[in-house]
């Protein structure tokens, strides 16, 4: 429990009004930009998220706009951020808000949690950044803080941990503006209390547990994460015209929706090419590798051995990189190894 909830309050928001971050969403109460931006900040660095998020606001300036467009089309805004089941929620949940509540954004934390794409953490933040509802939204940088603050010694990636975190706080975010508390809590863990935390910068230093007993290192208390799961392929950039072959992941592989460049898990090269002459009738003129790549998702590891392979006829579909539906980060960037 914290013990003055007032002066926590107090002192983490006047913190956060000096040091925030100028960042395009905080300009703003707009419940659809919120949302758009926590969306786009799941598992993606401040850095990144940012130029995707004006972009994005651009070509879909309102919840209505973004209803309106097709997946294919919201997957090319998408393309290089990652983590691509975030942009067909982001649409299906600006559907259900035009379709289930006349283009206007619930506030209820419960409510705004049925939208596809939405979880716990993401509602709360939402209500209380966009409507001041006092629901604490706690998530992994919350967790840290905290977990060294209070302390509190247990696994932190549980939910009903988080729950429980969530009431620890509720007497402190009803002492303050619920907007500002949840962006302070937000902004201590990604600029103070990381990893290695900033103590000597931290509005919360003279009560918290872990700094009087230089225990940061063992709090939050997380166990230890499961190996990625690792796959191999052989990758092949197919040209015909100036023009590659591309085809759609199906519904349930990893990165549905997307197009890629075949590829395929065999033993060897030979196997490997083979099947692929077989699937898409090629006459080939040349083959030259394009090296080794490798891509890490959140649970997967990918590596492919990746070849340009001309050709003079062939089946499938092909576009030129400047026309294609979404290419994924880890198959983008294996064109930057072709030579022009
Ligand atoms: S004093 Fe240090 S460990 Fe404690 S909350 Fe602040 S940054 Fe984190």
């Amino acid at each position: 429990m914290i013990e003055d909830p007032k002066s926590f309050a107090k002192a983490l928001c006047d913190w956060y009004r000096d040091h925030k971050r100028d960042l395009p969403f905080r300009k703003t109460k707009d419940p659809y930009k919120i949302f758009l931006s926590e969306l786009m900040l799941q598992q993606t660095r401040m850095e990144t998220a940012v130029p995707y998020y004006e972009r994005f606001l651009r070509r879909y300036p309102d919840v209505k706009t973004l209803a309106e467009s097709s997946e294919a089309e919201v997957l090319k805004h998408w393309e290089g951020l990652g983590y691509y089941r975030r942009a067909k929620h982001i649409l299906q949940a600006a559907k259900t808000v035009c379709e289930t509540h006349n283009g206007v954004f619930p506030e209820d934390a419960r409510e705004l949690e049925t939208l596809k794409g939405v979880g716990r953490y993401t509602a709360r933040a939402i209500a209380s950044i966009a409507f001041n509802h006092p629901a604490a939204a706690v998530d992994g940088n919350v967790m840290r803080v905290m977990s060294r603050y209070l302390p509190f010694e247990k696994d932190a990636r549980k939910t009903k941990h988080m729950k429980e975190i969530e009431r620890i706080l509720a007497p402190a975010i009803e002492k303050e503006t619920p907007s500002d508390f949840t962006q302070a809590m937000m902004e201590l863990g990604a600029l103070v209390c990381k990893k290695n935390p900033l103590c000597g910068e931290c509005p919360l230093q003279g009560e918290c547990f872990a700094h009087k007993h230089n225990a940061y290192d063992r709090l939050p208390v997380l166990p230890a994460k499961k190996p990625k799961l690792e796959e191999s392929y052989y990758t092949f950039l197919v040209l015909k015209d100036g023009r590659y072959l591309l085809r759609a992941q199906s519904a349930n592989d990893l990165l549905s929706g997307m197009h890629l460049f075949p590829q395929y898990r065999t033993d060897t090269f030979e196997e490997a090419f083979s099947r692929l002459c077989k699937e898409y009738d090629l006459n080939i003129d040349s083959v030259e590798t394009l090296g080794r790549h490798k891509h890490i998702f959140s649970h997967k590891i990918w590596r492919m051995q990746a070849y340009l392979v001309k050709t003079r006829e062939g089946d499938g579909d092909y576009y030129s990189l400047e026309n294609a539906p979404a290419l994924p980060t880890a198959h983008k960037k294996i064109v930057s190894s072709v030579k022009k």
